[in-house]
């Protein structure tokens, strides 16, 4: 049995109940192949072994008071997986789907991702099953204090800087922050995504969309295509989706959906992006309330955004929105380029009808970098104790994701899977961490 293999089937024993975390494993396992068969440093360094074990992973009580006065239980999670190349750093998830097994798997990616960014930032991940929908703002400040007032004891500067993800915007991460400031003393970039009065960096809320537009942007123009003119498809109506379709707008593109957990819009004269920020960053509404300024625009309840006929298709929702039949269809109705805006939208049975079908597929941990690099420029930027203009982190941004882009292919060229950008992302993000760990020996 391959090393590979042995670990993988040591892990799904060990970790029954987190399918999310096997299958963001075993993607990433399977495609480590061609490098781990070229030398055999790894596996006597046991580094599979190593780094899909988190260093630490804490569970805690979250308890906090409705405004009906009823006392709420929720349960909270960091998970600190890996820190051979910087603090732990990654964002927190609010979402009653929330369990160990996709923090686990979130953290797992992370690690790779953060390492492609090139900036020096080791892999974690929390959040909670708490729901933020519906909550009153009182409601979700609760929380966010009761929540901090166990984690601040497991974070600072430089030992983990959380940050957002679902459910976690600009909001969250400023009653998480007070609290710490509160219990610590400390006025410190321990949480990244903070507002521009108290530390936050320029960039960081277009960080995560720009960045999937840069990236690509990038594996287009390799491919001699461009955006401009192109039919885009994006699903989710969250800060990624939104700043996704700004900037794909931008370069010329039409973008004709959008959507959330309840529906999606089909709009065939390209989204009206103003509308669309009103209703969720002003309002905290549904997509369907998009139909009340655009009567002429398509609602449909449910799943469907991967039926729309589309060159480009941008998922930005959540983890395995994107099945194997979804992958067909698309495939079938033309597209032939996919950015993953979320984190692990595709299943691994999509990721291999794109691969096989020809597809250019930027997988999340590349594709999706650039909120967590531009976090990264904003833990410079608080210890430095200065900010950058928005132009000077957008560059950096930019520079940052088109790099990822290079590192990639040439990732995947270097080991005879030229276009395979899960491969040259996979590798090139382990190699440096791998590297790292070795060098720091057994720990
Ligand atoms: N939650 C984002 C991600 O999945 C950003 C994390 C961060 O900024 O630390 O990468």
């Amino acid at each position: 049995m391959s090393y590979v293999d042995r670990v993988l089937e040591n892990l799904k024993a060990k970790n029954e109940a987190q399918p999310e975390f096997i299958q963001a494993a075993t993607e990433v396992l399977n495609s480590l192949k061609p490098l781990l068969d070229k030398d055999d440093k790894y596996e006597k360094n046991a580094i599979l072994e190593r780094i899909t074990e988190p260093e630490r992973q804490i569970m805690f009580r979250v308890p906090w008071v409705d405004d009906n006065g009823n006392i709420q239980v929720n349960r909270g999670f960091r998970v600190q997986f890996n820190s051979a190349i910087g603090p732990y750093k990654g964002g927190l998830r609010f979402h009653p789907s929330v369990n160990l097994g996709i923090i686990k798997f979130l953290g797992f990616e992370q690690i790779f991702k953060n390492s492609l960014t090139t900036l020096p930032i080791g892999g974690g991940k929390g959040g909670s099953d708490f729901d933020p929908k519906g909550k009153s703002d009182r409601e979700i400040m609760a929380f966010c204090q009761s929540f901090m007032t166990e984690l601040y004891r497991h974070i600072g500067q430089d030992t983990d800087v959380p940050a957002g993800d679902i459910g976690v915007g600009g909001r969250e991460v400023g009653y998480l922050y007070g609290q710490y400031k509160r219990i610590t003393s400390l006025y410190e970039g321990v949480l990244t995504g903070k507002g521009l009065t108290f530390g936050g960096s320029l960039a960081r809320t277009e960080a995560t969309g720009y960045g999937l537009i840069y990236l690509t942007n990038a594996m287009l123009k390799a491919a001699g295509k461009s955006l401009e003119g192109q039919t885009v498809v994006i699903s989710g109506s969250g800060n990624v989706a939104i700043y996704a379709c700004q900037k794909a707008q931008q370069y010329g593109a039409k973008v004709v959906t959008m959507s959330d957990s309840t529906g999606w819009i089909y709009d065939k004269n390209g989204i009206d992006l103003d509308a669309m920020r009103e209703i969720k960053e002003v309002k905290r509404g549904r997509c369907k309330d998009y139909i009340a300024k655009h009567p002429d625009a398509e609602y449909h309840e449910g799943k469907g955004v991967w039926t729309v006929k589309c060159d480009i298709a941008l998922p930005c929702a959540t983890q395995n929105e994107l099945n194997e039949q979804d992958a067909k269809t698309l495939v079938a109705n033309g597209c032939y380029a996919v950015g993953e805006g979320a984190n692990m939208p595709s299943t691994l049975e999509a990721i291999d009808v794109f691969i096989k079908g020809g597809v250019l597929f930027a997988p999340a941990k590349a594709a999706n970098a650039g909120g967590v690099a531009t976090s990264a420029l904003e833990m410079s930027q608080n210890s430095e104790r200065l900010s950058w203009t928005f132009d000077e982190v957008d560059a950096k941004l930019k520079g940052i994701m088109e790099g990822i882009y290079d590192n990639m292919a040439s990732a995947a060229k270097e080991f005879g899977c030229e276009g395979n950008f899960v491969v040259g992302a996979n590798i090139a993000g382990f190699r440096k961490v791998a590297e790292a760990m070795i060098a720091q020996g057994v720990c």
